[in-house]
């Protein structure tokens, strides 16, 4: 059951540790502001190695899904989220694996389930937690990992079908989640902030090679329209990235670069928006921008079943000049903190959302295939156009 006045987050990962090493501080930030929060793990991770040496020990090898589940129980404790496990089985990481590369992978890999299919138990969860928000990988995955790949594949068919009464009956009430954003924690403006700053330091950067190497043709930072500022909870995320002992590396790569020089020289987790159907500025400082005046005004909480449908007006979105004027492209994060905490903006709705929004909340907002930063002007409009007023059935 879920609790109608609250607003709820859906993360979809793939393995036990995704959540906690992609978009953990955003998370601890926001259960601690009340807002519910759901992990959703595709895979049960079996097919992992034992990425730290510190644990690489047979009695481990021998009991890796046990020891995983454990790992995750301790993980989301820390955070304070809900998990659900979709059970699908993790598909490994052959050598050389791309989507095109014919490399094979395992009879029962998640890879290789139907997309229909595989995201009808998620359709599911959707159904019952409803969130307002659902976050997922890229259509690269984020990186090119066969279980990233179709999580992206799974979480956006499971967006789009949700909502839909006429697919995937019998898994529940159609609800339709209001947006859906991409994770994008490794971009090329973040490695560089933080390789800089450890420079700066005086420290050994651990990411001169990410640097030297200097490909970053599939770069894709200028397509970010959300940072969320979590600077505080970096330590919360760090303790349930540590849970995951077999993993990770205490004394590694993920802890590298101490947790001030992060918190100053990059304090947000970054996403970008690919649909919404509630009108909403861009950038963003709050995956729920637009939404909270909303459900204030009870607009969602006074239909049953699936509200969105009576109150959403599904138009094309109209692109708008931001207001809040610092370019996306190579913006870095504290001067933006700073731009934005001045703003009329911060933490507070834009003046189109004020109207009441029972009477006609336009959206309809869908990023195109390239994921062109919208703040850009590169928007494509999408979306039904289906005017529904309220009262309406
Ligand atoms: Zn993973």
């Amino acid at each position: 059951m879920t609790n109608q006045s609250k607003l709820r987050l859906m993360c979809v990962h793939a393995h036990p540790d995704d959540e906690s090493s992609k978009g953990a501080g955003m998370m601890a930030r926001y259960v601690r502001e009340g807002i519910e929060v759901l992990v959703v793990t595709c895979t049960g991770g079996e097919r992992g190695d034992v990425l730290n040496p510190k644990m690489d020990r047979p009695e481990v090898q021998e009991n890796l899904p046990r020891i995983r589940n454990e790992e995750m129980a301790r993980a989301r404790e820390i955070l304070g989220v809900e998990q659900h496990w979709l059970g699908f089985i993790d598909s490994g990481l052959p050598d050389g694996w791309l989507p095109d590369s014919g490399t094979e992978l395992p009879e029962d890999a998640f890879y290789l389930v139907p997309t229909e299919e595989a995201a009808a138990p998620l359709v599911e969860v959707m159904r019952s937690f409803k969130p307002h928000v659902v976050t997922t990988y890229d259509e690269e995955g984020g990186y090119p990992h066969p279980d990233h790949v179709k999580t992206h594949e799974v979480s956006v068919a499971a967006f789009a079908a949700a909502g839909d009464p006429e697919k995937y009956q019998g898994l529940g009430e159609p609800w339709q989640p209001l947006k859906l954003y991409y994770n994008h924690s490794f971009g090329k403006a973040r490695i560089e902030a933080l390789h800089y700053a450890m420079l700066e330091a005086g420290l050994e950067s651990p990411y001169r090679e990410w640097m030297d190497a200097g490909d970053w043709t599939r770069d894709k930072s200028e397509r970010v329209t959300t940072r969320i500022e979590c600077a505080e909870y970096f330590d919360i995320r760090d303790e349930a990235l540590k849970a995951h002992a077999t993993q990770v590396d205490p004394d590694g790569f993920w802890f590298a670069v101490p947790r001030e020089i992060q918190q100053k020289a990059w304090p947000t987790e970054d996403y970008e928006l690919v649909e919404s159907h509630i009108e909403t500025l861009l950038p963003e400082d709050d995956l729920f921008s637009g939404l909270r005046l909303a459900l204030q005004e009870h607009c969602f909480t006074t239909a049953p079943g699936n509200p969105w449908g009576r109150f959403l007006h599904l138009g094309p979105f109209r692109p708008r000049p931001s207001p809040s004027r610092h370019p996306m492209v190579g913006f870095r994060a504290p001067s933006v903190r700073k731009q934005l905490s001045g703003s009329r903006h911060h933490g507070v709705f834009p003046r189109k959302v004020r109207e009441p929004c029972c009477k006609r909340a336009p959206a309809g907002y869908r990023a195109g295939r390239t994921g062109a930063n919208p703040s850009l002007g590169r928007i494509r409009g999408g979306g039904r156009r289906t005017e529904v007023t309220h009262g309406q059935s």
